[in-house]
């Protein structure tokens, strides 16, 4: 068995991302100890009985003794959490996130620093539409990019400690890549954070119209209304907080996708079927460069029919 990454880690917060790392530290080896703080006393007592690891009774004994401390909460406590962790830490330890949004949790992050610590934003693009320590599996990183955002600093040390906290998300299964906190939100408003307010959207209006009953929405929900509501399952809090603290760029990407609704609107009023053809054929080249990637599988219905064994037709 080889060594550890960190001989000793902190996790605090303790939900499907916390939990998640936890398992995948102990699978894969990746850190010799793990402790962990929730604040919580209910999560903290069910992490405990699901032997994610020490689980403390503060937060300052939870960080204590961590050569990295990896905080899971919601991007809105970050700073909170960041200002109460620093002090406790050890001189020259890590202190990383795994927040959805970059720009402000850095900032957060940034604000606590007191010189002693090496603070490295970042962000794993993993994550399912459940919540609480229950919902944590080993095998969630596997494959899935994780984004680091490290700050300005170039000293040997704070190199050094980018590359540790790199190889400890590659043992956990992830592809590491560093980007700056701008891009990092850019991007992911597009691909992330309003396709979940679309779906939180298409819910609500689904189940407001007076004409549909809430049996028939269920009864007769097709496959594309489904994923919706799988992705609109996902956690009130978490989700809160990403759109509250990633403003400027959700507004940007909704202001554009309001502009080529409004054009399939109009084709779709005029009859414009050679236009719904042309948009409709691009979208399928998207779907078909992430299945290429590798970051989707091909199966019919992403494999949740059994009995659909062929693979799609993209011809
Ligand atoms: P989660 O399952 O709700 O877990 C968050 C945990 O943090 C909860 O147990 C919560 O306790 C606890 N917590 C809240 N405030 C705290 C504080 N001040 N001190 C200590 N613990 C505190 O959420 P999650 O899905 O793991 O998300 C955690 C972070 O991961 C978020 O920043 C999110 O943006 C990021 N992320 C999530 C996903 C995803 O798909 N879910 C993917 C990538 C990144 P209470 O429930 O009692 O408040």
């Amino acid at each position: 068995m080889s060594d550890p990454v960190f001989p000793a880690i902190a996790i605090i917060g303790t939900g499907l991302i916390g939990a998640s790392i936890a398992r995948a530290a102990a699978e894969y080896d990746a850190a010799g100890s793990i402790s962990l703080y929730d604040a919580s006393d209910d999560v903290r007592r069910r992490a405990a009985g699901l032997g994610l690891g020490d689980v403390a009774d503060t937060l300052e004994a939870a960080v204590a003794e961590a050569d990295c401390v990896l905080l899971c909460v919601p991007v809105g406590a970050l700073a909170a959490v960041a200002a109460a962790a620093v002090p406790y830490m050890k001189t020259g330890a890590i202190l990383t996130d795994v927040g959805s949004v970059k720009g402000e949790a850095a900032a957060a992050l940034m604000a606590a620093d007191d010189g002693r610590v090496h603070i490295i934003p970042g962000h794993p693009i993993a994550g399912t539409e459940q919540s609480g320590p229950e919902a944590g599996f080993a095998t969630l990183f596997r494959d899935a990019w994780h984004i680091l955002t490290p700050g300005p600093r170039t000293d040997e040390a704070y190199l050094a400690a980018v590359d540790g906290l790199t190889r400890f998300w590659q043992a956990l299964g992830s592809k590491v890549e560093t980007m700056d906190t701008a891009r990092h939100d850019r991007v992911l408003a597009i691909t992330s954070h309003l396709p979940h307010l679309i779906a939180f959207n298409i819910v609500a209006t689904a189940f407001d119209m007076e004409t549909v009953e809430e049996g028939e929405v269920v009864k007769y929900s097709a496959g594309g209304f489904r994923d919706f509501t799988r992705i609109a399952a996902s956690d009130p809090v978490m989700w809160r907080d990403v759109f509250l603290t990633n403003k400027e760029a959700v507004l940007e990407c909704l202001g554009r996708f309001s502009e080529d609704l409004a054009v399939l609107q109009r084709a779709i009023r005029w009859g414009d079927g050679d236009m719904l053809m042309r948009e409709f054929t691009r979208a399928r080249t998207i779907r078909k460069a992430i299945i290429d990637a590798g970051q989707d599988s091909s199966a019919v219905n992403f494999g949740r029919n059994p009995h659909l064994e062929t693979e799609t037709d993209e011809a």
